[in-house]
């Protein structure tokens, strides 16, 4: 098996997280509050985009300061390339909501989204659980009540600033 740079795995890992957590509360919380397909889509698209360009510069501005302070020798990883993996981590764990947003109606889509994002938290953190040796259900419930949270306070906004 080949040996991931623990650095790369984290920034993956962190990316996907992210991506579905931050995404379905965007998604979730825009159809709450508009009716239009077009504009939930619209603000889902430039949601991820932007902040997938954020979270990979704050990967690469973090990870810098790290590999400055590091006096071990142990990061032999590249800034541009932990960067690139939170990127496209990012936009794949938002595309999770975003397909059955896209693919469906509303009200259904809200749901397809919710329960598509469920289970990609689920799996994330079995996976995760797995990789970093904790117990992967346990690993899996705590990665699903940090979505729900967010899915909820995205609800809530979304439902008080209703136009
Ligand atoms: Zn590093």
């Amino acid at each position: 098996m080949h040996h991931i740079h623990e650095d790369y795995l984290r920034s993956g890992l962190f990316g996907i997280q992210d991506g579905l957590v931050s995404t379905t509360g965007v998604v979730i919380g825009i159809s709450a509050g508009v009716e239009h397909k077009a504009i939930i889509i619209l603000a889902a698209f430039v949601a991820v985009t932007v902040e997938a360009s954020s979270m990979a510069a704050g990967q690469y501005s973090s990870e810098k300061a790290v590999h400055q302070m590091d006096r071990t020798g142990k990061h032999t990883d590249s800034l541009i390339l932990g960067a690139l993996i939170m990127f496209f981590g990012y936009l794949l764990g938002g595309m999770v909501p975003i397909i059955p947003t896209v693919l469906f109606n509303q009200p259904q889509a809200r749901i397809f989204a919710i329960l598509a994002a469920f289970i990609g938290l689920f799996i994330l953190g079995y996976t995760k659980g797995h990789l970093v040796k904790v117990k992967p259900l346990r690993s899996a419930l705590e990665l699903f009540i940090i979505g729900a949270i967010a899915t909820t306070i995205g609800l809530i906004v979304g439902y008080l600033f209703r136009v």
